[in-house]
């Protein structure tokens, strides 16, 4: 009986049957607390917004009446290969890449069908530009990587340079696009992923979990994912299952549709199960000799297209 009004709250992270919740309006304005949720409740995810009702003692649960609808869902399949909702009303999917390690040539493209399958808008970074200035590098590489981002910009997507170590004017250019907007950070391991959330989200414990301000309370820590807000604005949904976070099960025509140049030719084929490999009129394979399709890209649609096949 000591709930308070209904009112909006975001579930900033999640432990077994209970979420914790943030207050989004009144007097609670920002403020978490730990909630029970009705048994009529579908299942919640971090970056769930929600109906609930507070507990007037903070320390307290509260209760989640009911959960509003998503604009988008990140998902990847457990062990079982069954899809798992991880993470709910992502706006930004951050692509970090970096000459070291070397990109993988259809990583980029993976992450980019994914983020076109789900609605995501994906924000290329590549990290450790540092090292492209450094005269270390392989030659080869270097023009590797900015071939990279003069293909990618061309498509239409927005590519960041970043460096850790050379810090504020890249910091503050990837600030500004993390404003107003839920984003998450995926790529290879040892692009720099930690190291870019480490300074953009200062005395943040990530590697427990969990807010440092949160353990004085002896919480329960937790491997979901959770929700931080960047002191600078918009706010990051991280967890070890997120940045690992790849493409689900694609059907091929769904893997072409997520290559957003391919568009315009889609369904232009002569045969309508076109594979767009040696099938004759494939329209597809002519924008490529035409020039008007990228050979990388059409080389890393048929890859992507294999690797699902062969993981079914
Ligand atoms: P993650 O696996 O993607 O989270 O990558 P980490 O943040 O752990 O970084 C991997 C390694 O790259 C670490 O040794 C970092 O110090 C280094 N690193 C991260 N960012 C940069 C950068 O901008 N420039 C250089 N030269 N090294 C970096
Ligand atoms: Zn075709």
């Amino acid at each position: 009986g000591q709930l308070g009004a209904s009112q909006a709250g975001l579930v900033t992270a999640h432990f077994g049957r209970q979420v914790e919740v943030e207050a989004l309006e009144g007097e609670l304005l920002g403020q978490r607390q730990r909630c029970h949720v009705r048994a009529n409740v579908d299942s919640l995810v971090t970056g769930d917004k929600v109906s609930w009702r507070p507990h007037l003692l903070p320390d307290e649960s509260g209760v989640v009446e009911s959960r509003h609808d998503r604009h988008s869902l990140l998902a990847r399949p457990d062990m079982r290969g069954v899809m798992k909702a991880i993470a709910a009303n992502v706006d930004q999917l951050l692509l970090v890449i970096a000459p070291e390690p070397e990109p993988h040539a259809n990583l980029i493209d993976r992450y980019l069908v994914a983020a076109e399958h789900t609605g995501i808008s994906p924000l290329l970074v590549i990290n450790k530009w540092d090292l492209m200035e450094a005269g270390r590098l392989d030659a080869v590489l270097v023009q590797r990587v900015e071939q990279l981002l003069v293909t990618y910009r061309k498509l239409g997507y927005q590519v960041l340079i970043s460096s850790t170590q050379r810090q504020q004017e890249d910091l503050q250019q990837l600030q500004e696009h993390l404003k107003d907007r839920i984003s998450v950070f995926v790529g290879q391991s040892g692009v720099g992923k930690s190291s870019l959330i480490n300074l953009l989200l200062p005395g943040v414990d990530l590697r427990v979990g969990s807010l440092s301000e949160d353990t004085r309370k002896g919480r329960h820590t937790t491997t979901t994912a959770r929700l931080f807000h960047f002191p600078v604005g918009g706010q990051l949904i991280d967890s070890p299952g997120i940045r690992e976070f790849s493409l689900g099960f694609l059907q091929p025509d769904e893997v072409a549709q997520g290559f957003c140049e391919f568009r315009p030719y889609l369904g232009h084929c002569r045969f309508r199960d076109c594979r767009h490999q040696q099938d004759p009129g494939c329209a597809l394979r002519e924008a490529v000799e035409q020039g008007h399709i990228a050979a990388s890209r059409f080389n890393s649609y048929h890859h992507i297209v294999k690797s699902l096949q062969e993981a079914d």
